[in-house]
């Protein structure tokens, strides 16, 4: 892929590349499953990065398009530090073209208009303006993190250092490699899980359903805090079958205690002629979560939905209270239950 108009000097080598070899201009790519190989003069697939003389360098390092104070409930993250604020930034990018995306204004900016705009930033003020503004952590979110890496983990280190926490929102499509660097820096991931079928994953989002299958369970094994949303959209993956596949997938290979966020679609970017999925679709998919044995299942873009809070999966008490983005720690202590002393998973639960 070409195209893409720079509006300030390329300057940040790339992580995670190979050239093909030593004679030999073109270079791999190894941040993401696509792993592109790029010849000279040209970008890889999320047209982020660029092969100039045989040298990957990435465009977004240092341009911030996106910041914002958010509760961590946004992300969403449920069950990770509850009722905290994360410092979240972006940069514009990403590894899929989904015809859905609900940020694709800034995510297939570079792809649509040929720019990489972003105002420059360090990872340490990045860092310092988190820690002032008196949030938890900071979240690589908005469009894909995997795409701006470099700067994300430079960021996550001096995070690191002031005492807070780290968090991915992603679709869950890095190489084992970057999973490999993230491993100690990054506490908290939530995953989208689009769908369980291969084609839906080709022909909506460009890209392949088994690394993701793959990278859920290695989160898990390297520690790292797991969420994962699947965004249900009418026609496409909201059938039982679809639905009770994901949920069953979750709770097979990941365990009960993970939670499932089953998000409403709204009409965008190619899709617009779709309706907002129907309440009653999302309360039939909580259901299917809750029958397959997930104990953590939650209706999201639906603010005041009754599924909203926590309830502890042994006695039923609301041990975090939700309402839209409003979050109250009613009855936990030390990550228990303050009603019957089971414990409810999660990071720094309070
Ligand atoms: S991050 Fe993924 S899409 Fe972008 S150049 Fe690398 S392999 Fe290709």
């Amino acid at each position: 892929m070409d195209g893409v108009r720079k509006s300030a000097v390329v300057s940040h080598e790339a992580i995670l590349w190979e050239r093909l070899g030593p004679d030999d201009q073109r270079v791999r790519c190894k941040l993401c499953a696509h792993r592109c190989v790029i010849p000279s003069g040209r970008l890889g697939a999320c047209c982020v990065r660029e092969n100039i003389d045989g040298t990957l360098y990435t465009l977004v390092y240092d341009r911030i398009i996106s910041q914002n104070v958010d509760p961590i409930e946004k992300k969403p993250l449920f069950h990770f530090q509850p009722g905290s604020r994360s410092f979240s930034i972006a940069m514009v990018g990403c590894n899929f073209r989904c015809a859905f995306c609900q940020n694709w204004e800034i995510s297939q900016l570079p792809r649509e208009q040929g720019e990489v705009p972003g105002r420059p930033a360090t990872p340490t003020q990045i860092a310092l303006a988190a820690r002032n503004a008196g949030c938890a952590s900071v979240s690589y979110t908005y469009t894909e993190p995997t795409v701006y890496a470099e700067f994300a983990l430079d960021t996550a280190r001096e995070a690191r250092s002031l005492g807070l926490r780290n968090v991915f929102v992603s679709n869950g499509y890095m190489t084992p490699e970057l999973l490999g660097l993230m491993s100690g820096l990054i506490d908290g991931i939530n995953v989208d899980l689009k769908a369980g079928r291969g084609d839906f994953y080709r022909r909506l989002s460009g890209a392949a359903l088994e690394p993701v299958l793959a990278n859920l369970k290695t989160i898990q094994q390297l520690g790292i805090w797991l969420e994962v949303t699947t965004l249900v959209i009418p026609d496409l993956n909201d059938s039982d079958d679809e639905l009770r596949w994901v949920a069953r997938y979750l709770v097979d290979e990941l365990g009960p205690d993970v939670p499932w966020h089953i998000s409403r679609f709204y009409p965008q970017y190619h899709m617009v002629d779709t309706p907002p999925t129907p309440a009653a679709t999302l309360e039939r998919a909580w259901g299917i979560g809750r029958d397959v044995g997930l104990r953590y299942v939650y209706v999201g873009n639906v603010p005041g939905h009754d599924t909203e809070s926590t309830r502890c999966p042994a006695c039923g008490l609301t041990v975090i209270q939700r309402h839209g983005y409003f979050t109250r720690v009613v009855a936990l202590r030390n990550g228990v239950c303050t009603g019957c002393g089971a414990s409810i998973a999660g990071i720094e639960m309070a």
